[in-house]
């Protein structure tokens, strides 16, 4: 695993495009400009590794976009010292982007060898999160409320377990739809059982899948 100064000069106008399509809060711009990305993919895609597109992880999933990424970070608001609850570790890309913002990550992963990659690397770059090997449909009852929730896969409808286990005044950011298509949605829990919620632009994501493989 080694960084060179052709991917960091790369990584540079990556985090400057990301800046460039919108996104103004300089903290996600500055993780990005620092999280080596190619370390997240398997050798033979790591040239591709920033460019602003999502690719290939393994196990038919993808690492998401860079600039998606950098939406749902924003979306949330994350504040250090968050307690976030993530669905979809993946190649844990996204986990390291919440860490560097200060959170307090719980992530979960239903396929087996994500997480044990995820969790392997992860610790070799000194990121620490809770990983689970779990559906996350249910959450973490034992764990929460969070004050975040962030859903990296597309969800067909929101899961209720989520909503419960989202602190009052806590936001959660999920892509809502189909396989072709989601909407990315913001909820802010306003009440036990009140909601504002604010729907954006259209996203490509995995689905969201029930089970652990
Ligand atoms: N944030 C990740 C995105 C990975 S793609 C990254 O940038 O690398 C979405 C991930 O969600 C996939 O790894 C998929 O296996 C996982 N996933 C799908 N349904 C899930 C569920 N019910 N519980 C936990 N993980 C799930």
């Amino acid at each position: 695993m080694e960084d060179s100064f052709l991917y960091k000069g790369q990584r540079q106008r990556l985090a400057q495009l990301i800046e460039n399509k919108g996104i103004s809060d300089t903290r996600i711009v500055r993780a990005i400009e620092k999280i080596p990305r190619h370390f997240f993919m398997e050798n033979f895609l790591q040239h591709n590794a920033y460019k602003d597109q999502a690719q290939p992880i393994g196990s038919g999933q993808t690492i998401s976009q860079p600039y998606t990424v950098a939406f749902q970070t924003e979306l949330l608001g994350v504040e250090a010292g968050d307690k976030i609850l993530e669905i979809g570790t993946g190649s844990g890309y996204q986990t390291a982007v919440l860490l560097e913002l200060g959170a307090k990550v719980y992530t979960i992963e239903r396929h087996r060898a994500l997480y044990q990659a995820a969790h392997l690397l992860l610790q070799k770059l000194n990121y620490y999160p809770h990983f689970f090997l779990g559906d996350g449909y249910n959450g973490l009852p034992n764990y929460g409320p969070f004050d975040k929730i962030l859903i990296t896969a597309g969800a067909p409808y929101i899961p209720k377990p989520l909503i419960e286990q989202l602190k009052i005044g806590g936001i959660m950011v999920l892509p809502v739809g189909n396989v072709h298509t989601q909407k990315m949605i913001s909820i802010v829990k306003t009440g036990e059982e009140e909601f504002e919620q604010t729907e954006f632009g259209d996203f490509l994501f995995v689905p969201m899948l029930k089970g652990v493989v």
